[in-house]
């Protein structure tokens, strides 16, 4: 069987070790999900795996037109799991009407993006593992108080716990990207909703980390300033504000906002 040349513009870095597939794979499965999104399978090196557990329900999304070829060539195991698509445009409800887990060494060029998409189905999806640049799993997991913690650290803890489960060197791909990897695995916590407009609290956020040398007061001035607010939380820096400050300060927001149009 012919091999897939990897093509650079879809991040195409194909894992080339067997221990640490089996390790990525079992980081999901000791949860024992019932259904699974593998988003960019490749040529396979993850689905294999998945492959030994036959009473999950796997779907695959993959934009690739050659690897969806070779997927169904190589695994007919396979047949009528393999969607040729983007997973950025895709309507989930096309895949699955129920919840499920999200696999995948992440094409790294999109990797925030896929997780905004994963923060807007978050009530159907209980975990993620995925494999995404060294650096961005070290700051989406990253507590308050660290120099890396940003703004998606922010949103995804909001609903997520974040564990950084291993760095992966570049040698272990074909061919290989110009940063480590790491995987890391996302499980649901128990909030069920922050309470207030998350458009309001991602706004917040945004602005916060947009200069995140500044104070708050200094950064939410246009926010503040209208409501008459102040806080001891102004005087911080957005990387010492807990999640639970975040949700503190926007549902206070949202409450003056709404006096104010009263
Ligand atoms: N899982 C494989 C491939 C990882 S490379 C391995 O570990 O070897 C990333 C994969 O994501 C590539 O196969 C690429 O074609 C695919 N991809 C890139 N952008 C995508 C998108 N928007 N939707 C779905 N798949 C995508």
């Amino acid at each position: 069987m012919k091999q897939v040349r990897a093509k650079k513009n879809l991040g195409q870095h194909f894992l080339n070790d067997q221990n640490i597939a089996i390790k990525i794979v079992d980081s999901l499965m000791c949860q024992s999900p019932k259904s699974v999104l593998e988003i960019g399978p490749g040529m396979g090196v993850l689905t294999k795996y998945l492959l030994n557990y036959p009473e999950v329900n796997l779907k695959l999304i993959e934009i690739d037109g050659e690897s969806v070829e070779y997927l169904n060539g190589t695994y007919p195991a396979l047949s009528g799991k393999v969607h040729f698509g983007d997973f950025l445009k895709i309507d989930i409800n096309e895949l699955f009407t129920d919840d499920f887990t999200v696999i995948g060494n992440f094409p790294y060029n999109i990797s925030s993006q896929i997780f905004f998409k994963v923060l807007d189905y978050k009530d159907r999806i209980p975990s993620v593992v995925g494999m995404i640049q060294k650096e961005v799993a070290e700051r989406l997991a990253s507590p308050h108080g660290s120099k890396a913690y940003g703004i998606l650290s922010v949103l995804l803890q909001t609903f997520y716990d974040i564990e950084y489960l291993f760095t992966v060197n570049e040698g272990v791909f074909i061919p290989p990207p110009k940063v480590k990897s790491a995987v890391i695995r996302l499980t649901r916590n128990q909030r069920t909703d922050i309470g207030c407009s998350w458009s309001l609290y991602k706004e917040i956020i945004k602005q916060a980390f947009n200069q995140r040398r500044k104070t708050m007061r200094n950064s939410l001035k246009s926010i503040i300033v209208p409501l008459g607010f102040d806080h001891e939380w102004m005087n911080r820096r957005p990387e010492q504000m807990s999640v639970e400050d975040f949700i503190e300060l926007a549902c206070i927001i949202s409450k003056l906002r709404e006096e104010k149009l009263e």
